[in-house]
């Protein structure tokens, strides 16, 4: 079943009890299904089924905690509370198709109530295991990926709310609820895929929206700049992308961001362009 398919079989009891499982799940890993029944206060045979079919939808997992059975949300289910509230904010009237499964995240079109199309990305925190995450931070207790995934979406959000009230060329932000960020659509190619007629132009307005970040968002860096994260509408303008690991005031994460791009223009454009002007003139020195 596709995302929206079985966002669509969730009714109103399966979503409350989806949400249920979701709040309590800041308070145990898996919620104990005693303490489901009773903050709900439904009918044991009733509340079985709903979980039941949560379950088979692959909304939530399960794992036996002492002698019951515990319940946990999946990140498709984070995908389906967010959904339906995108859709109760007047955001998102129905999801499409998928765009792409990146490393963080899947992006789907979707249809505000004009009918317009939209884009909604739904942000994956900790795809990779467990084990291999904690390894490599270094840390002891079990990370909570439900809050990370909010976080990055809520992050997302913010920078590209900023970044267009400053007049930069990213995706206008249109909403955003649990892990997912509603988003205008920039009909385009990345440009990696692109053969610019212009690159000169392009590059300078690249550039341009870097500074316009830094002078006038309190000196935020992308931190993941590249001819990936970066869209060629079809009118020619670029696109900066993917912000949700955003950093503020650090230069050595502006200096990477635009290595990679002018090593990009410099390899396929043959364009040269010296980095540390180009730094002083985002810092505006
Ligand atoms: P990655 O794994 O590369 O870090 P990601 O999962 O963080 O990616 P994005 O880079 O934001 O996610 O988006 C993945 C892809 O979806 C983009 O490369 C682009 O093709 C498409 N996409 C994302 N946002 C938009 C948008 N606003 N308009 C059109 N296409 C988009
Ligand atoms: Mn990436
Ligand atoms: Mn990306
Ligand atoms: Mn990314």
């Amino acid at each position: 079943l596709t995302l929206a398919e079985r966002a669509s079989l969730v009714g109103p009891l399966d979503y409350k009890v989806l949400k249920t499982i979701y709040e309590l799940n800041s308070n145990y890993e898996y919620v104990p299904y005693s303490v489901i029944i009773n903050k709900l206060g439904l009918v044991e045979r009733e509340l079985k089924e709903v979980l039941l079919k949560l379950y088979n939808l692959k909304l939530v997992s399960k794992e036996k905690v002492l002698k019951e059975t515990g319940y946990r949300i999946t990140f498709a289910g984070l995908d389906t509370l967010a959904i339906k509230k995108l859709y109760a904010n007047k955001v998102l009237n129905k999801l499409g198709i998928i765009i792409g499964e990146g490393k963080e995240s899947n992006v789907y079109f979707g249809y505000d109530f004009s009918d317009e199309t939209i884009v909604v990305k739904f942000h994956r925190v900790g795809r990779t295991s467990y084990k291999n995450i904690r390894k490599i931070r270094g840390i002891k207790y079990k990370e909570d990926w439900i809050k990370l995934t909010i976080e990055n979406a809520e992050r997302e959000f913010s920078a590209l709310s900023c970044l267009t009230n400053n007049y930069a060329n990213v995706p206008k932000p249109l909403g955003q609820a649990y892990n997912a960020v509603a988003m205008e659509y920039i009909q385009g190619n990345e440009l990696y895929r692109t053969n610019l007629s212009n690159p000169e132009e392009v590059l300078e307005e690249i550039i341009s929206n870097v500074r316009i970040a830094f002078q006038y968002c309190g000196k935020l860096v992308h931190g993941d700049l590249s001819e990936y994260n970066i869209l060629i509408r079809e009118d020619g303008k670029p696109y900066i992308i993917d912000w949700p690991q955003w950093k503020k005031d650090d230069e050595d994460l502006l200096f990477r961001d635009l290595t990679n791009i002018l090593y990009y223009f410099n390899k396929k454009y043959e364009i040269y362009k010296d980095i540390d002007q180009v730094i002083n003139y985002i810092k505006g020195e």
